[in-house]
């Protein structure tokens, strides 16, 4: 099945709106195993709206525009489509009647405009819209399958969470399934991955290997397609296997579970517990850790300890490592975690102390960041990074480095 989306708005083009919806449709027509080939933007204009549509028509087998379903002159989505294909649309009388109860309910009549959002493809399918007044339609024709979306977020997503992903589902062949399987990696960037493993991601075709970096981390997508189940996992295992004997010291999760929520799931299972002194990520730690539901088991606390102030008298760093070494410093991140770890007795602390920048500090340069570890009964480590990118990007791989350590 091959797909492609085609997003009408001539605020696309203008760079008014971003385009979220593609990444949106992109993501769920992956998961469920249908390839999108192209995306296309085109403005509110017929003629070239129709030339897209012509391209469409000759190379995919699914076509969802986003957009264009409105009241106005210049929504003109379902009209070129059926211009097209030569069909004429027919009014669908439940959608008027949805959509005349919608100004209702708001004291209004009905504008004459509206009326053209009741209008559909003959033998085809109308998808509610609870939240708007344009139904979503969808028609197959010459073996090729149009979907229409509304613009409006609001509108679009419910309505593929309730309607569209199932009438996605029943368009592929009965007799496949699709399994995902995701690995994901810390401490090595993508392209030394590829580097590493490049000879196992050309061979493949199913399962498929999509690759993906975000937030200094990256991540396998293994795809495949079978008979049944567990014909498609037996297809994903050797090739997870061969991906890990090259590269699995990187790897921290094979079935898609965040740092943090790995974090939580082995501290509330081993019953231990963690607190956290923060300077340069400013609580992102703590924020990110108390995202998991149930953290509350394993999350005793933390410090935001920003001055050397806060470092000497929260956490009881000596105020002779903090001029000899600076706040920066491997000596400050081992006190700091272990202040943390005194002040709240946990099993675990970590620390953060770094430049996220713009501007260099202590004469240290932007992105050197240590990170540390306090641990009861163990000697206490930290390590240096010298990381990259703006303040924010520096802030969330540090707290994914002190993640990375509390889960290895
Ligand atoms: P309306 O009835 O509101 O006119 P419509 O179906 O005609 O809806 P558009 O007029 O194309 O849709 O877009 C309406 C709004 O929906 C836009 O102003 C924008 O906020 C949002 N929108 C449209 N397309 C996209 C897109 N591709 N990504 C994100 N938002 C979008
Ligand atoms: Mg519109």
């Amino acid at each position: 099945m091959r797909a492609e989306l085609i997003a009408v708005g001539t605020e696309l083009l203008l760079g008014q709106i971003v385009d979220t919806h593609s990444a949106y449709l992109s993501q769920e027509l992956s998961r469920l195993g249908i390839d999108v080939y192209y995306h296309s933007t085109v403005g509110d204009n017929r003629g070239r709206l129709q030339e897209v549509i012509r391209l469409a028509k000759s190379r995919s087998d699914i076509v969802i525009f986003t957009g264009g379903l409105g009241p106005t002159e210049d929504d003109l989505t379902k009209e070129a489509l059926a211009e097209v294909l030569g069909v004429s649309l027919i009014e669908h009388a439940p959608s008027l009647e949805h959509i005349r109860g919608f100004f209702k309910a708001r004291g209004l009549t009905m504008p004459e405009a509206n009326r053209k959002q009741a209008m559909v493809f003959p033998g085809g399918v109308v998808f509610p819209n609870p939240n708007g007044t344009a139904p979503g339609v969808a028609v197959t024709h010459d073996q090729v399958t149009y979907v229409l979306l509304p613009g409006p977020p609001v509108e679009l997503i419910p309505m593929f969470e309730d309607h569209v992903r199932s009438f996605l589902h029943g368009l592929l062949p009965h007799d496949e399934v699709v399994v995902s399987r995701v690995l994901r990696f810390y401490g090595i960037g993508e392209s030394h991955l590829e580097e590493k493993v490049g000879h196992i991601l050309r061979q493949q075709s199913n399962p498929t290997i999509a690759p993906l970096a975000k937030e200094g981390e990256v991540t396998l997508r293994l795809t495949a397609k079978a008979a049944s189940e567990a014909e498609a996992q037996a297809l994903i295992q050797p090739v997870r296997q061969a991906l890990l004997e090259v590269v699995g010291k990187y790897c921290y999760s094979d079935n898609d579970e965040p740092l943090e929520r790995i974090c939580i799931r082995r501290l509330t299972e081993q019953q231990r517990t963690v607190a956290l002194a923060e300077s340069c990520s400013g609580g992102l730690l703590a924020e990110t850790l108390t995202s998991i539901p149930g953290s509350s088991q394993a999350v005793k606390g933390g410090i935001v300890s920003y001055s050397n102030e806060a470092k000497e008298r929260l956490l009881q760093v000596p105020a002779s490592v903090l001029e000899r070494f600076g706040a920066v410093s491997m000596e400050a991140a081992l006190h700091m975690a272990e202040g943390a770890r005194a002040a709240l007795n946990t099993d675990f602390a970590l620390s953060i102390t770094g430049v996220a920048g713009p501007e260099p500090a202590e004469e240290k340069p932007v992105g050197l960041v240590y990170v540390g570890l306090a641990e009861k009964g163990q000697p206490s480590r930290a390590y240096r990074l010298q990381l990259s990118g703006s303040r924010r990007k520096i802030q969330i791989r540090s707290v994914k480095h002190a993640m990375f350590i509390l889960q290895e």
